[in-house]
């Protein structure tokens, strides 16, 4: 099948990556095919599902003109700075431009060792993958901007990681895989020449409006900061944790990148955590905004230096906009938080009423998603399933007799706002324990069955289906405290 690659991060950047192959892997089988993204792509889904499809996304025979590549970056990981990292286990195999015209990468995920591996296997185990394709997709469905998953392939290979788990392989699609770290990685060598031609290809790629701009640079790292916090405002509406922020793994084109250790929080708890190696909580869900900024301002370091002038005054002129990251963020988030709570006009008082509901869900032990989806009930008369979502200990009247009375305001009539919180509140979020259960069928068992059905529940998160109520169940409150490993 012809694919129309194209290579323009190759051609354009060499001494950013190094060429390499994948691995080969044995008995190579489709499990998982995301054709409306194929279409999406141009690609001919009927053709991917078959033979062709199995031999590009295992890697076992890419076509003549896929230049597969390894792309090289640093990044600070919980806050301590690497100097190399790099795809260890994936490869760019080939830029398509999309039906709307966006450029896209297309790479594989767990096809084996390349030049940055360190001392990784380069592989990827049958789990993890699964996850990324489930966590994504949902994440997509969502309206929030992430790496797409298009395909998954399951091999007779075993890779080591606790015990022995079967090999499988992603490919992700995504806007471009450029990465704070990957300007960190040519800085912290003092590269400027380096670091201006990246920051060139990506304000070319990702934001030529901000060629106009006289003060370029500055131009793109504000246009890199909104983006960031326009992305962490939306993970914050859905309860997800991303677990691992290192700088490595954020996009300068604002997409989520690299779901490792990530979660949707069950209970409305700010603290959460579920990443075992986030001993301290550095990537709490509620600390996500304040880390954001803190990888923005590595990005920052990077990008001062490429001024001529006195660095005094252009560091100033990046710090004043790294100040302003909050008011970005807090504007995108209490947007988001006004169309969760049905509210259509803007009030002053807005961000004070969803703060103590929020509260009163920490109180109250409430569950984040049902939370906010039982609330449009309450516009039909029905606050018992609301209600329910707390412990008996919080008191939730005053707070429901001022929101209506905000909510009257806006002249709505109950049906018109139920209707439009529910387009933004999910019923359905891919939770931890249901993932799990969906891992388990498809690693122990060989049942691909569940994975599918839940794919296909999560790909209409607003509407009920009859039937699929236990996806829309928290773990029982008894579950022990759900933890997810780096191991991926
Ligand atoms: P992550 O935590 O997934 O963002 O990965 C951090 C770094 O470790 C990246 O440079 C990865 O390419 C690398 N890495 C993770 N897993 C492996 C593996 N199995 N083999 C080689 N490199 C890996
Ligand atoms: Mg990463």
């Amino acid at each position: 099948m012809d694919i129309a690659f194209s290579h323009t991060f190759a051609n354009e950047l060499d001494g950013f990556y190094q060429s390499c192959s994948p691995e080969k892997c044995t008995s190579p089988r489709l499990l998982q095919l995301n054709t409306l993204l194929a279409e999406e792509l141009g690609l001919d889904h009927c053709l991917l599902e078959g033979e062709v499809g199995v031999a590009l996304f295992s890697g076992n025979a890419l076509p003549d003109n896929a230049k597969p590549i390894a792309q090289v970056y640093a990044g600070h990981q919980f806050g301590m700075f690497t100097s190399q990292l790099g795809d260890g286990r994936a490869l760019l195999i080939g830029e398509v431009v999309d039906g709307t015209g966006t450029r896209r990468d297309i790479q594989l995920k767990g096809s084996g060792r390349t030049p940055f591996s360190r001392g990784g296997d380069g592989k990827a185990a049958l789990g993890p993958v699964l996850r990324e394709y489930l966590v994504s997709e949902g994440m997509h469905q969502f309206g929030i901007a992430t790496t797409r998953a298009l395909a998954a392939v399951g091999t007779e290979d075993w890779v080591a990681r606790e015990d022995l788990k079967p090999r499988a392989v992603l490919t992700r699609v995504s806007a471009s895989h450029i990465r704070v770290g990957s300007f960190e990685f040519f800085a912290a060598k003092g590269e400027w020449d380096q670091v201006r031609r990246l920051a060139d290809y990506a304000i070319d790629r990702h934001f030529p409006e901000a060629k106009n701009s006289e003060d370029l640079y500055l131009q793109f790292f504000k246009s890199v900061l909104r983006k960031q916090a326009k992305l962490i405002a939306d993970w914050m509406s859905v309860g997800f944790v991303h677990g691992v922020m290192n700088t490595d793994n954020m996009t300068i084109s604002g997409e989520t990148i690299d779901y490792g250790p990530c979660a949707f929080m069950d209970r409305y708890v700010p603290s959460t955590v579920f990443s075992s190696i986030d001993g301290h909580g550095r990537y709490a869900y509620e600390n996500q905004p304040k880390m954001g900024q803190w990888n923005l301002a590595q990005l920052a370091k990077a990008l001062i230096p490429l001024y001529d002038e006195e660095q005094e005054r252009v560091i100033q002129r990046f710090v004043d906009e790294l100040d302003r990251f909050n008011d970005c963020y807090e504007t995108f988030w209490l947007d988001n938080m006004r169309a969760k709570f049905g509210m259509v006009s803007k009030d002053k008082g807005d961000g004070e009423l969803v703060k103590q509901l929020l509260e009163l869900m920490h109180q109250g032990g409430a569950d984040f998603t049902l939370a906010f989806r039982y609330l449009a009930d309450v516009r039909l008369d029905d606050e018992l399933k609301f209600k329910s979502q707390f412990n008996a200990v919080v008191n939730l009247d005053d707070w429901l007799a001022r929101w209506a009375e905000r909510i009257e305001r806006d002249g709505q009539s109950p049906e018109e706002c139920a209707d439009r919180m529910n387009t933004v509140n999910p019923i359905y979020i891919p939770r931890n324990h249901k993932i799990e259960e969906v891992l388990d069928a498809a690693v122990n068992r060989n049942d691909l069955e569940p994975f599918r059905m839940m794919l296909s529940v999560m790909s209409e998160p607003y509407s009920y289906k009859s039937g699929h109520e236990e996806y829309a169940e928290p773990s029982p409150a008894n579950a022990e405290p759900y933890i997810t490993f780096c191991g991926t």
